[in-house]
């Protein structure tokens, strides 16, 4: 070796993996530094009842804002903290976040006499694997006051796939505790008709993928209705994904998918905008998109 090389020199390394390695090694840095600043910022999505057009609840999605005003998505940052194990830091803020910010909306919905709304905090392969993850979630909710019912625990089901089986036995003691788990991105995995059998959920999410294809594509839009056939069998609770146009609004109502989250509706908004929802009382939608479901 050449002078000076250490064991810890990238030197003889391909140049174009040393630079993947060092972005990854600064946005890694990176994400410690907006985990001890707290400058991550939690977005806010509307989940409406198809059928009335009701606040049913928000999900909260994770973004992290940067110095020169863009926003980095979840996607390019949640698989990195998930593989470094920053995503168990990261989801406590979140979990916390999230469960506090419900609990103050849900205080203004309940002066007006409205139906309280859920919070869905998605979390990852690495938190359900937790031991503590129970004990966490229900400090969180303590802490803020919120009722067990009223939080959403939104797993993806390779996140579900853990062989010694503390994802399932968390989601158990969750499920015991009151606390709803939905199914998310349901289709896109390995998608297991046992798991729906086994597994203690309470909703399926299906993904945009298969609601993108409805009403046009007749075979896409056969196997959401089958997909939702099964879920209401086993009285699960359906929420529609990326429900974009007030065509699929009305389909998917007709199908009985129960609930949908989609731009129609809302895109994830900062909480400044979605608290005046909540104060507005209902996601307010183009009149085409509110119409009463016509009879088939
Ligand atoms: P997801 O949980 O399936 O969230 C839904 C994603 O679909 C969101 O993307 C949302 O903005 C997007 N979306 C919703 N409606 C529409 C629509 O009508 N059209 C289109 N084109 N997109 C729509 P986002 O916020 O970029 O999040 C992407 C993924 O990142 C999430 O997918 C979730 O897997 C993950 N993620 C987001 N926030 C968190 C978090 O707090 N913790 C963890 N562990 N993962 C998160
Ligand atoms: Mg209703
Ligand atoms: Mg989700
Ligand atoms: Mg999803």
């Amino acid at each position: 070796a050449a002078k000076g090389d250490g064991p810890n020199t990238w030197r003889g390394y391909d140049p174009r993996l040393r630079a993947v390695l060092a972005r990854t090694a600064a946005r890694r840095s990176g994400l410690d530094k907006a985990l001890s600043e707290s400058s991550f910022e939690l977005y806010y999505q509307p989940i409406v009842w198809l059928d009335d057009g009701d606040m049913g609840g928000f999900e909260a999605l994770v973004r992290w804002p940067q110095p020169d005003g863009t926003v980095i998505p979840p996607d390019d940052f949640i698989p990195l903290a998930e593989a470094t194990g920053q995503i168990l830091p990261l989801g406590r803020w979140i979990l916390r976040t999230a469960t506090d910010q419900a609990a103050r909306w849900n205080t203004i919905r309940l002066a007006r006499g409205l139906a309280p709304i859920k919070i869905s905090v998605n979390v990852s392969a690495h938190q359900l694997r937790d031991p503590g993850f129970p004990e966490e979630v229900g400090t969180a909710l303590a802490d803020a006051g919120l009722d067990p019912a009223l939080l959403m625990v939104e797993a993806t089901e390779s996140a579900l796939i853990d062989k010694a089986g503390i994802a399932l036995a968390n989601l158990r003691t969750l499920t015991h505790r009151g606390v709803g788990v939905s199914l998310d991105d349901f289709g896109t995995g390995y998608s297991s008709l046992s798991y729906l059998r086994d597994l203690p959920v309470s909703t399926l999410k299906i993904d945009k993928a298969f609601v993108d294809g409805v009403p046009d594509e007749p075979r896409q839009t056969a196997l959401v209705k089958g997909i939702i056939g099964i879920a209401k069998s086993l009285t699960l609770m359906v929420v529609a994904e990326g429900v974009e146009t007030a065509e699929q609004r009305r389909a998917l109502a007709r199908m009985g998918a129960d609930l949908g989250q989609g731009y129609l509706y809302a895109r994830p908004m900062p909480v400044a905008e979605a608290s005046a929802l909540i104060r507005a009382g209902r996601v307010t939608l183009p009149t085409r998109a509110l119409g009463a479901l016509a009879p088939e």
